[in-house]
């Protein structure tokens, strides 16, 4: 079945050319020309991926993030942003988007991007016939996606449910942030590592009984980050 992309962006031209490109790969595209439409379209479509641009009347791309994700939604989301609008990348991962492209941008990469975004790289795909990891009071189903801790689920995106699934299949091991780069967000990385650490720290804050003190996410200095099977 062809996945549907939700596009919530103001600017008809720049929809209209998502639209003709996405198109030509095999995905049904929706335009929402402002946030509210597009938070209404996101839970009426329940599109397989959002492109959401942060410039919006109304209210913003920030906030309709916020929303898309307070309504537990885990819809994948990659930011559109301008190049002045800097601060606000790391204020939309922050708020749960997967991702941000910078306008403007190259289709292929963009494309690269989305396709990345759905892969659902690390659900129910584990060769060995395993279905769950266990480490104490921490329970990871890659069938469900369910992640538990002390019986209770977490509510994770998918980038941080996939972070915490790489990690957690090779237990201290230590990756370099462009390893986890390549390996969870599937593309080159082209200088930024913030995504990786804001990532981290969005999960901590989710898994970790004290996040200034992990037990499960660790950090090697210098070297990167690993997850620790010591608690
Ligand atoms: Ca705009």
């Amino acid at each position: 079945m062809a996945k549907v992309i939700l596009i919530i962006e103001d600017e008809q031209t720049i929809v209209d050319i998502l639209k003709f490109h996405l198109e030509r790969e095999g995905f049904v595209c929706h335009g929402a020309g402002n946030g509210l439409k597009g938070l209404r379209m996101a839970a009426e479509l329940n599109p397989d991926l959002i492109l959401l641009d942060i410039m919006l009347p109304g209210i913003d791309g920030l906030e309709v993030c916020k929303r898309i994700r307070a309504q537990g939604s885990q819809t994948p989301v990659i930011m559109l942003t301008a190049r002045e609008e800097e601060e606000d990348k790391v204020f939309g991962l922050e708020l749960g988007a997967d991702d941000y492209v910078t306008k403007p941008f190259a289709m292929k990469e963009l494309i690269a991007r989305i396709k990345a975004n759905m892969r659902r790289s690390a659900a129910g795909t584990g060769t060995g016939g395993e279905n769950a990891l266990r480490y104490g009071g921490l329970t990871i189903d890659f069938n469900s996606m369910d992640v538990k801790k002390d019986g209770k689920s977490l509510e994770l995106s998918q980038k941080e449910f996939d972070l915490l699934v790489f990690m957690a299949k090779q237990p201290n091991q230590v990756f370099s942030r462009d390893e986890l780069m390549e390996n969870v967000w599937n593309y080159e990385y082209y200088g930024d590592a913030r995504t990786v650490d804001v990532t981290v720290r969005r999960l901590r804050e989710k898994l970790e009984d004290n996040p200034a003190e992990p037990g499960y996410i660790m950090t090697r200095r210098g070297a990167g980050y690993f997850f620790s099977i010591n608690n």
